[in-house]
């Protein structure tokens, strides 16, 4: 053994050659295999600090006017709840960037609830929020929840999928956005409270109270029931977004009531401000939504409301070839990877919008009687020698039967 090697040794650790697995020679110094695993697992820690400060930083970045033209790329009209949504999602990243000044004054969780029919863009906009601020989401259904107990899935299954989304990172899901659906579902049934057990109403709102006022909750990672034998991963609900969505059938009556009560009450004052008839939504307040059979507890804890206005043939237009990822921008491309150049014309896209008007698909159908109208196409094109796709009306008449739309309303 040469004088050399013997006195070779790490660097950083001191241990001798012989005592390592591994010694890496550097230009003046060695490194050993135990220092490089302790080296990596501090770049590894220095890389997650840096992309949770990036989060924050990302997040002050954008401001309400800048959240709305992001969310306008993706949705169309509904310009109330952009707005309402922008300012909420600014005020409660605002509210956890600045929790930890001394300040006495303690800014409240802007959770949102957003009244209106299926189909109107309710998941879309909570789903598009997410992906702006990049913070896991996830969504779910409230018809499944029951109280602790029943048949049906614990509140807590809302967090395990959250969990999941963020892929089992804690710190992640506790900033993550939680789009609740059908929230209407699981109203009071009667006005009298608990005269029965309400297991999967009144229960469930009682239930889901402590998870939107934030509280460290303890979460079964797989999700479904809680047993005694699992293991549970601890999560504090307080800094995590609650979107609430639900179609509320029938509270358009509720508040044409309340304003024509208002109105006899208040003389002539509603008669200068003329009442949209065919869109009372516009006219919600907490009020209606607790004679629907929220409780107030819930509603108080979804302070932010905002309603979607119903879809109609312009907007169904728009829908179908403006958003960034609009469904004739993804049919465009798919048909390019196969090099033929698809082109449709406006007799064609106003058929399709009058269909989905026609047969009440609403704008979830558009994407269904697309895929009726152009599957023989996507189905021969790639092995032709064909390098053009062009749709008008005729050709979307003759791929749509009364039986493919008579199915596809059968389906909605
Ligand atoms: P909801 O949650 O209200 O039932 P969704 O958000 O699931 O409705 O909307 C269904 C689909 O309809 C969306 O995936 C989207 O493709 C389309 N859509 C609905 N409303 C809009 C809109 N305002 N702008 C763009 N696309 C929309």
């Amino acid at each position: 053994m040469s004088k050399k090697e013997e006195i070779l040794e790490c660097s950083f650790c001191g241990r001798k050659k012989a005592e390592t697995d591994l010694l890496i020679a550097g230009m003046d110094a060695h490194i050993c295999d135990k220092c490089i695993e302790q080296a990596h697992g501090i770049v590894a820690e220095e890389i997650s600090d840096v992309k949770s400060s990036n989060l924050s930083k990302d997040l002050m970045l954008k401001k309400p006017l800048e959240i709305k033209q992001f969310l306008d790329q993706y949705i169309i009209g509904q310009i109330e709840t952009k707005r309402a949504m922008s300012v909420a999602v600014y005020n409660h990243y605002k509210r956890l960037l600045q929790k930890d000044t001394e300040d006495e004054v303690e800014i409240e969780k802007s959770n949102i609830i957003l009244v209106g029919e299926t189909g109107t863009g309710k998941t879309l906009v909570a789903r598009t929020i997410a992906k702006m601020l990049n913070v896991p989401f996830s969504i779910v259904d409230a018809t499944v929840l029951t109280q602790a107990g029943y048949v049906g899935e614990d509140v807590e299954s809302i967090l395990s999928r959250l969990l999941q989304a963020a892929d089992y990172d804690v710190d992640k899901a506790e900033k993550g956005i939680v789009f609740i659906d059908e929230i209407d579902k699981i109203a009071r049934k009667g006005d009298n409270p608990s005269i029965t057990r309400d297991v999967s109403g009144e229960g469930v709102q009682q239930a889901l109270l402590k998870l939107l006022e934030g509280s460290v909750v303890n979460v079964p990672p797989k999700g479904g029931r809680k047993h005694p034998e699992q293991k549970f991963i601890e999560i504090n609900t307080k800094d995590i977004l609650f979107i609430a969505g639900g179609a509320f059938s029938g509270i358009d009556k509720t508040i044409g009531k309340r304003l024509n009560r208002q109105a006899v009450g208040f003389g002539a004052s509603l008669e200068d401000d003329k009442i949209d008839e065919e869109n009372l939504l516009q006219y919600i307040t907490p009020l209606d939504l607790k004679s629907f059979g929220l409780i107030p507890e819930i509603i108080g804890r979804l302070p932010v409301l905002s309603y979607m206005n119903p879809l109609d043939a312009e907007t169904l237009r728009a829908i179908l070839t403006e958003p960034k990822n609009s469904i004739i921008k993804q049919y465009t491309k798919l048909f390019l990877m196969d090099e033929v150049v698809f082109t449709i014309e406006e007799d064609a896209l106003n058929y399709i919008v009058n269909k989905a008007i026609e047969y009440k698909l609403g704008a979830r159908g558009l994407r269904s009687l697309c895929e009726a109208i152009f599957t023989d196409a996507m189905f021969e094109l790639p092995s032709s020698d064909e390098k053009e796709f062009n749709v008008n009306k005729e050709y979307a008449e003759a791929k749509l039967t009364n039986t493919t739309l008579k199915k596809l309303r059968a389906a909605s």
